[in-house]
C-alpha cells in the first residue's frame, strides 16, 4: 500500500552518537538506525516509503524482515546495504555514521562491510563458479593467487568445492545461490544482507539455503533476510514486520 503523505517532516536529523559499546556479555551494535525516513519525490506528491523508523542489529544477530508486498522491506535493505541514502534520519554501521558518507565513501562500504544476497542470484552467466566468488576480490584490488585461495575457502563453505569450475548453467538453482552466498561472504563482510533469496527457489531447495544461513549464523555471521515468507522469516531468531514503512513489530523468536 502506499503511504502519501503531504505535510512536511519534522527534522530530526540532529547526530547524537549512539552507544556501540558491547556491554556486560552483550555483542556490540553494528548496525544503528536512528529516525529513519525515505522519501520518493513523485513530482506533485510524495511517497514515503519508510517513516521514522528506528532499530538496532548487534553482530552476530539474524533478524528477518518481513511485511507485505510494497511496506518498504526493499526501500529498508537499500539503505542497510548503502545502495541508497536516507531522505531524514541516522544510520550508523559498525560505528560509522553512513547517512552522512559521500559516494566513493558508499561504495567502499559496500565492498567491504556488506554481502548481498539476491532473490535472482545475479551470477555472470559466462563465468565459472570460482571467478563469480573472485569478483568483488577482484575489485578490492586482491592479488590472483590469494584471490583464488579466498575463493575456493568461501566456495568450501557453501559445500561447493566440486562445482568450483561449472558455469551458472550448469548448476541447479540452489547450487548457484549457494555460489552468490559464497560470493557475499568471501570479503568476510560485517553483515550478509539477503532479499528474498528464496524466492525463485522450489520448497525443498528454499529449506537448504535456510539451512546453510543457519550453518554460517552459528559461524558468527550476522545476517539480515528480506521476505515476505513467513515460513522463511520464521527461521531467523528475530523478526522485525514492516507495515506502511514504519515497524509493526520487534519480536524475538528464540
Ligand atoms: P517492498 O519491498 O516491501 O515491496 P518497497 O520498499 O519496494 O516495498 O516500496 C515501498 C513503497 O515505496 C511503495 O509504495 C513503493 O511504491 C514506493 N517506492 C519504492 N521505490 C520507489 C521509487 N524508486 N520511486 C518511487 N516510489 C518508490
Ligand atoms: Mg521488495
Amino acid at each position: 500500500m502506499e503511504a502519501t503523505v503531504a505535510t512536511s517532516q519534522a527534522s530530526a536529523n540532529a547526530s547524537v552518537r549512539p552507544n556501540f559499546a558491547a556491554e556486560d556479555g552483550k555483542a556490540a551494535v553494528l548496525i544503528a538506525m536512528r529516525d529513519l525516513w525515505k522519501t520518493y519525490d513523485m513530482g506533485a506528491e510524495k511517497v514515503h516509503a519508510l517513516h521514522g523508523v528506528t532499530f538496532d542489529v548487534h553482530r552476530g544477530e539474524y533478524v528477518a524482515i518481513t511485511g507485505p508486498s510494497g511496506s518498504g522491506k526493499s526501500t529498508l535493505m537499500n539503505l542497510i546495504g548503502c545502495l541508497d541514502t536516507p531522505s531524514q534520519g541516522q544510520y550508523w554501521l559498525n560505528g560509522k555514521n553512513v547517512s552522512e558518507m559521500d559516494d566513493d565513501e558508499l561504495a567502499r562500504i559496500r565492498n567491504q562491510e556488506v554481502g548481498f544476497v539476491f532473490q535472482t542470484f545475479n551470477l555472470l552467466a559466462r563465468a565459472t563458479a570460482l571467478h563469480n566468488v573472485e569478483l568483488p576480490l577482484i575489485y578490492g584490488g586482491i592479488p590472483g593467487a590469494k584471490r583464488h585461495e579466498m575463493a575456493k575457502q568461501a566456495l568450501g563453505a557453501v559445500d561447493l568445492t566440486d562445482r568450483m569450475m561449472h558455469r551458472p548453467n550448469e548448476l541447479s538453482g540452489g547450487q548457484r545461490q549457494r555460489v552468490a552466498i559464497a560470493r557475499a561472504l568471501v570479503n568476510h563482510p560485517s553483515i550478509l544482507l539477503a532479499d528474498e533469496p528464496t524466492g525463485a527457489l522450489d520448497t525443498a531447495t528454499s529449506y537448504d539455503i535456510m539451512n546453510l544461513f543457519e550453518k554460517l549464523h552459528e559461524g558468527g555471521n550476522t545476517i539480515i533476510v528480506v521476505t515476505h515468507e513467513h515460513d522463511i522469516a520464521a527461521r531467523a531468531h528475530r523478526i522485525i514486520s514492516i507495515r506502511d514503512g514504519l515497524i509493526e513489530k520487534d519480536e524475538k523468536i528464540r
